[in-house]
């Protein structure tokens, strides 16, 4: 018999050391699956002896004793994700096939890059098509859902963008129609009012430091549109008419009113100069007075009020 010894240590007997040489030769030539190598780093040694027969009944156990000591590579195909490996399949062809299946419906601009590698191990592992393609198909759906809700988000800034750049238009559309304004479409009197175009009286523009109708620290409810802006600017008449005022007159101080015909007046007060008599017709870019804080006025500032048969109407129903 021959003693089968393994790193100095006694495995077993065998009654023909080439039938076990042949047997380990099969082991490691046998690979199935995922197996591509195996490999036996000490071969056992062999030492003929005498044995009692009740020995000899050993050759299985040496075999699986050797095979234990095998180092078995395995090879799986490591499907790849934006160039990690996110699920192992064990053929090529699986991991192609999984892979052109998460590409149906998949959209290009979805980054998403699919690919597979080669993974070698010293383990088994237990790998599943369907496994493989249920993970990487949950990663899928993530980035779809990230991408669509990319675009949403997109599509609501650039839909919120338009809407405040139609808002904008239309508050500037609605300055330009309010500056242009005629004083008949907006009901503040009479109603004999007919298509006077006024504009702005001045060509800078001003800071409104009080509107019209309102009260503040004031003993009379405010009757103009107080528009502060630097003393000395160029004061210019809403429309063409003829001046009916042009002097001092108590808290408007220096003040001039033009009247516009069919019932309507301008009045200008708190200025530091005055620029027409009264009787002088004016068109609207007669240079009437300048801006100045005479009268009831703590700084520079230009009182507009329009009165329409007498009353005075709010000058933002057209201006400003
Ligand atoms: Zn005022």
């Amino acid at each position: 018999m021959y003693t089968v010894t393994l790193s100095g240590e006694t495995l077993g007997y065998v009654k023909e050391k080439s039938e076990l040489k042949n047997k380990i030769n099969e082991y490691i030539r046998d690979r199935e699956g995922t197996i591509v190598l195996k490999e036996i780093a000490v071969m056992p040694e062999y030492k003929l002896e005498l044995i009692s027969r009740n020995d000899v009944t050993q050759e299985k156990h040496v075999l699986e004793t050797i095979e234990d000591t095998a180092v078995i590579t395995y090879r799986t195909y490591g499907i790849t994700v934006n160039g990690e490996v996110k699920a192992e399949v064990d053929t090529e062809i699986e991991a192609q096939d999984v892979i052109s299946n998460l590409q149906q419906g998949l959209p290009n601009e979805v980054k998403l890059e699919l690919g597979f590698i080669e993974v070698y191990k010293n383990e088994q592992t237990l790998n599943s098509k369907d496994t493989a393609f249920t993970s990487l198909n949950e990663i899928k759906i993530a980035k779809v859902a990230e991408y669509e809700a990319e675009q949403e988000r997109l599509k609501k800034e650039a839909e919120k963008a338009a809407a405040e750049e139609a808002a904008r238009k239309a508050e500037e559309e609605a300055k330009k129609a309010a500056s242009k304004g005629k004083l008949a479409s907006a009901s503040s009197g009479s109603g004999n009012v007919n298509g006077l175009n006024i504009v702005n009286p001045l060509r800078a523009t001003p800071r409104i430091t009080s509107r019209f109708g309102e009260k503040g620290s004031r003993r009379y409810t405010h009757t103009g549109l107080d528009l502060a802006i630097s003393q000395g600017t160029p004061i210019y008449p809403i429309a063409d008419g003829v001046v009916i005022f042009s002097g001092s007159n108590g808290s408007y101080g220096n003040m001039i009113k033009i009247d516009h015909g069919d019932g309507i007046q301008s009045w200008y007060a708190h200025c530091s100069a005055l620029l027409v008599s009264e009787g002088t017709k004016v068109t609207k870019d007669t240079n009437i007075a300048k801006v100045g804080s005479t009268g009831n006025s703590t700084g520079p500032h230009l009182h507009l009020e329009i009165r329409v048969n007498g009353t005075a109407v709010n000058p933002q129903n057209y201006l400003y």
